[in-house]
């Protein structure tokens, strides 16, 4: 299969769909890559590590015209729906439930849209969005470090303390992949940390990994407001599937919070779980409600992206090769998890939530 990783196009999207070393596995395979001029610079990979292993580069008229599969990072920008053809298969995340204008533009194109974030496992988990997790759950506890500072209008409290010091108290609300991982760089740090959550065998799993260094605590509105008054650091990490995050942390607990504590509400992507969060970006990404420093940063891998992509392909790259050692058909016949990444096909839309949402015969 001859396949195709244009540059992103996203306003501050640094990522890139294949590194050199996923392309020099596809080339193994026998199949031919061609990669668009500097798509890996931002993650550091110039163009001659590609035509090293073997790709050819090229303008993104020519990527897309010439690709029988589009391997991409985020969801295609108007200018690059327009290059989409009939038959073309693009994988990449789409994220198509709350965009029926992309939704329309991929039924148009004709071409077969597979998406990374629906792609399930055998767990029931999403394995290509985990990856993104586990990074913005280990950037979280980096966050919480750095917002502590006095600089940034934080208690001026170490994360780790120091001998006869007490170390920061840092609460974790969710103890899922996020909360597993920012709970991970906090103990590292040297924290005193507490996860909260509503699952006991999420605690359960969690007291197993990291023993007595852990406290686990089952979340109620009681346990949370104890917990959360007494904190340095509160790390928001919940998802409830398919729906808003629960708002958690109410403004009033947040007013009665020590002066120069730290929220870091990684679910703000899913609307966040303090009422007192807003969206906010890397060039500014705090602000201060009654004295709390408040870290909402909606695409939080955004600022390693280097690290966030070669994660993304350790995720991806065993479908990329599915997709083109077999080609769709066969590949999703072979694999049901891949099978629910199909979003749109055909001029079909071929995900039953996407099509309820905008109004398609599924
Ligand atoms: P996950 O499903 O692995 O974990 C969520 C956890 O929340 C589960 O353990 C669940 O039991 C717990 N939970 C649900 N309701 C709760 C409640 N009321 N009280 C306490 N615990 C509760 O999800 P995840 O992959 O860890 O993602 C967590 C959040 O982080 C999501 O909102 C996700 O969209 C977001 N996220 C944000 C970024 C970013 O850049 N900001 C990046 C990745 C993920």
């Amino acid at each position: 299969m001859h396949i195709g990783v244009p540059k992103e196009i996203k306003d501050h999207e640094y990522r890139v769909g294949l590194t050199p070393d996923s392309v020099r596995e596809l080339i193994k395979r026998d199949h031919s890559v061609v990669v668009e001029t500097g798509a890996g610079l931002g993650i550091g990979c110039e163009d001659s590590e590609y035509e090293q292993v073997g790709a050819a580069i090229a303008d993104a008229a020519s990527v897309f015209e010439s690709a029988d599969m589009v391997v991409k990072v985020k969801e295609p920008q108007p200018d690059e729906r327009k290059r989409l053809r009939s038959g073309q298969l693009l994988f990449t995340y789409l994220h198509l439930a709350p965009d029926a204008e992309q939704t329309a533009d991929l039924v148009a194109s004709g071409a077969s849209c597979v998406a990374y974030e629906t792609i399930t496992d055998d767990h029931g988990g999403l394995p290509l969005l985990a990856p993104m997790s586990e990074v913005a759950g280990r950037l979280a506890a980096q966050a919480a470090a750095h917002s502590l500072e006095k600089i940034r209008g934080g208690r001026g409290v170490l994360m780790g303390g120091v001998p006869g010091v007490s170390p920061a108290r840092v609460v974790v609300i969710g103890g899922g992949v996020v909360g597993e991982n920012a709970i991970t760089m906090a103990l590292g740090l040297g924290a005193d940390v507490v996860v909260l959550d509503r699952s006991v065998p999420v605690l359960r799993r969690l007291a197993a990994r990291f023993g007595p260094s852990l406290r686990t605590v089952y979340a109620t509105a009681a346990s949370t407001e104890t917990e959360v008054l007494a904190a340095d650091v509160v790390i928001g990490a919940v998802l409830v599937a398919g729906a808003e995050t629960p708002k958690l942390v109410s403004a009033d607990m947040v007013s009665r919070m020590q002066p120069g504590s730290v929220l870091v509400d990684v679910a703000i992507d899913q609307g966040g779980c303090f009422e007192t969060s807003k969206p906010t970006t890397h060039a500014d990404p705090t602000y201060v409600v009654d004295g709390v420093v408040h870290y909402c940063v909606a695409n939080m891998p955004g600022a390693v992206p280097r690290t966030s992509a070669f994660a993304l392909n350790h995720a991806t790259l065993g479908h990329v090769i599915a997709l083109a050692d077999k080609g769709l058909k066969q590949a999703m016949a072979d694999d049901e998890h891949l099978r629910h990444g199909l979003n749109v096909h055909a001029g079909q839309v071929t995900c039953a939530p996407v099509a309820e949402r905008h109004g398609y015969t599924y």
